[in-house]
């Protein structure tokens, strides 16, 4: 008997080394990653730079906390204002808790505006993480189910649908901002339309609420552009990250720019790992990689490859609703839950994921290339093919 909390159905696979876009169990049996555990990865396993990285930082000081300054996360703060155009940066370790400092940012903002019970819209079928206020912000009643009581203070409203936002701004003076993925990934690899994204950048500034984009899953170079919402030409006012920051080391961050920045002041909010050495040096290195090899354009160029090829691949079976996504954070849709795909991927040496019960969902390293596809391709293709002919 385990003595772990029974939180996850394992599959019963354990990794022992990796190199590259490639994992290796126990035996030896290799597997291509091509969902770099959950968009982290950003750099494959085993990155001889990003390792040098980490281990001349380990060497030197691990953590220190934020009762001192901390010259890498001052560095970070830095690059990634550059990188995203926004002012401020607040460091922590994953993606919820970048939401929630986002959250806060929200409700005090409300309140320093004479809101005393500030709202915040949120979206169908959207993912923020399993924190309770996280938790409560998801448009998905499995992650809520048996922690009611939950936050309140959010108006749920459908996804790319900017009459419903509308229909709020009309009716609720409490709302403060609007949280939203620019393209959901838990959800299924929805991604909104520009004009969409457009029309409530607008609408937030003319009613004053924040826009602020969760993009723990979509940032960072996935889409092929730094940030997904670069590529639509708006910002946002808040932003949050993590997933693919540190390549692996555990990292988060919430960015503020315009009417957001300056809205927590000493003692508003804290953490005590949030930042620290290691975690910045992994997150700086993982920057330096993709911009001196070039891995943003990269993604972007393998990642349509990859749909071409499905869609080549696949163009006879009616049981494909969709092939989407962006850069490559991709979603193949069919018309039947396919669950158990990620079991029989493993046993033919891949490891994808299944979201949204029938949306087979690929997030590989951005080191992923041309040929590590056509690998994925002819692995996931006979599989696919299989069940929907069964
Ligand atoms: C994974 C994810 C989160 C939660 O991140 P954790 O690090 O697991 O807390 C939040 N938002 C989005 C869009 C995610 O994909």
């Amino acid at each position: 008997m385990s003595h772990l909390m029974n939180t996850y159905g394992r599959l019963p696979v354990a990794f022992e080394h990796g190199e590259g876009v490639w994992l290796f169990d126990e035996s030896g049996k290799r597997y291509l990653d091509a969902l770099a555990g959950i968009a982290v990865s950003t750099l494959g396993h085993n990155h001889p730079r990003l390792v040098e990285a980490i281990a001349r930082q380990a060497a030197s000081v691990i953590h220190t906390s934020n009762l001192y300054r901390i010259p890498l996360q001052e560095a970070l703060g830095d690059r990634l204002a550059e990188l995203a155009q926004m002012e401020q940066v607040f460091f922590c370790n994953s993606g919820c808790e970048a939401n929630e400092a986002s959250i806060k940012l929200a409700r005090l903002y409300g309140h320093q505006k004479g809101i005393e019970q500030p709202a915040i819209i949120v979206m169908e079928q959207s993912f923020h993480g399993r924190t309770l206020a996280t938790l409560s912000a998801t448009g998905n009643r499995k992650v809520q189910v048996g922690f009611e009581p939950l936050v309140s203070g959010f108006v749920r409203v459908p996804f790319d649908d900017i009459g419903a936002i509308n229909k709020v701004a009309e009716s609720n003076p409490n709302v403060v901002a609007v949280l939203l993925e620019p393209i959901q990934g838990e959800g299924g690899i929805h991604v909104a339309h520009a004009e969409y994204m457009r029309s409530l950048r607008d609408l937030c500034t003319r009613q004053g609420w924040l826009m602020m984009l969760d993009e723990v899953q979509c940032g960072v170079g996935r889409t092929g552009a730094w940030f997904a919402h670069q590529q639509l030409g708006i910002r946002p006012d808040v932003m949050s990250l993590a997933k693919g920051l540190g390549s692996g080391v555990p990292i988060g961050a919430c960015l503020a720019a315009g009417p957001a920045v300056d809205v927590f002041k000493p003692g508003n909010h804290g953490t005590t790992f949030g930042g620290n050495p290691l975690a910045c040096a992994a997150a700086l290195a993982t920057l330096q990689i993709l911009e001196d090899d070039d891995l943003l354009a990269q993604a972007t160029k393998v990642g349509d490859y990859i749909r071409r090829q499905f869609a080549d691949a696949l163009s006879d079976l009616e049981g494909v609703r969709d092939i989407r996504g962006s850069g490559l954070m991709i979603g193949i849709e069919l018309d039947r839950p396919c669950g158990e795909l990620v079991s029989r991927a493993i046993a033919a040496g891949l490891l994808i994921n299944v979201t949204a019960e029938r949306v087979i969902r690929l997030l590989p390293p951005l080191v992923f290339t041309e040929a590590d596809s056509d690998v994925l391709v002819e692995r996931l293709v006979p599989l696919i093919r299989a069940h929907l002919t069964a």
